[in-house]
């Protein structure tokens, strides 16, 4: 089935058409070396500017990635199960839109199937697709829930995030072991408060406060 709707041609964001060359970013890296105040000929920072830019590929793989494409291949032989599926726990490495630092934490991701699955690793795919690129966690965990939410089209989807900020910890206010937690509930996690009891309860999150009854 292919559902097409404006939201889900947004989703994979796609890359900007303008891309500079891997030379233009190797070269905008010396001017940030030079900026930090060092000298980008030394010795121990020739090698820095390609060793940068092969990060940032891995960093920002997920603009590569299309949420919507993980997500389609479905599985509908499930002997009628319709319980909450939950993947608790997903790493999370994902960078600030505002200071391109990291954001790193967990995710716990579950929904309501209707009448089909997707493979769980599906799951954790999703999450990495939009946690690889510049983001704020509000976004990130809209965007996870929405697609899987319009992708499989369950009965309910609900996102956590917990995650310590970089920008927090090492720079600004420097306040370290502070974590930030955001949650978007659609469809029974939202509307049915023991479907969100009992979610909450399976992740066992200490921000149960925070996330309402
Ligand atoms: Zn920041």
């Amino acid at each position: 089935m292919n559902i097409v709707t404006p939201t889900m041609r947004r989703a994979p964001a796609a890359r900007s058409t303008d891309r500079p060359s891997r030379e233009e970013a190797e070269a905008a890296v010396r001017t940030l070396l030079r900026w930090a105040g060092d000298d980008p000929a030394r010795e121990g920072l020739v090698g820095t500017p390609d060793r940068v830019v092969r990060a940032y590929e891995e960093f920002f793989a997920g603009y590569e990635l299309d949420p919507v494409a993980i997500l389609e291949r479905t599985f509908e032989e499930t002997d009628g199960y319709d319980e909450i599926v939950l993947l608790r726990d997903i790493r999370l490495e994902s960078h600030c839109e505002h200071h391109m630092v990291p954001i790193i934490g967990r995710a716990h991701v579950a929904y309501l199937p209707h009448r089909r699955v997707v493979g769980i690793s599906k799951l954790a795919r999703v999450v990495e697709a939009y946690a690889k690129r510049l983001q704020i966690q509000e976004k990130l965990t809209a965007q996870i829930a929405n697609t899987i939410q319009e992708v499989l089209q369950p009965r309910g989807v609900a996102v956590v995030i917990e995650a310590a900020h970089q920008c927090m910890t090492t720079r600004g206010i420097h306040k370290p072991g502070v974590t930030m937690v955001t949650s978007r509930m659609l469809g029974a996690f939202r509307d049915d408060p023991t479907t969100r009891r009992e979610f909450l309860a399976m992740i066992g999150t200490r921000g149960t406060s925070v996330l309402g009854d």
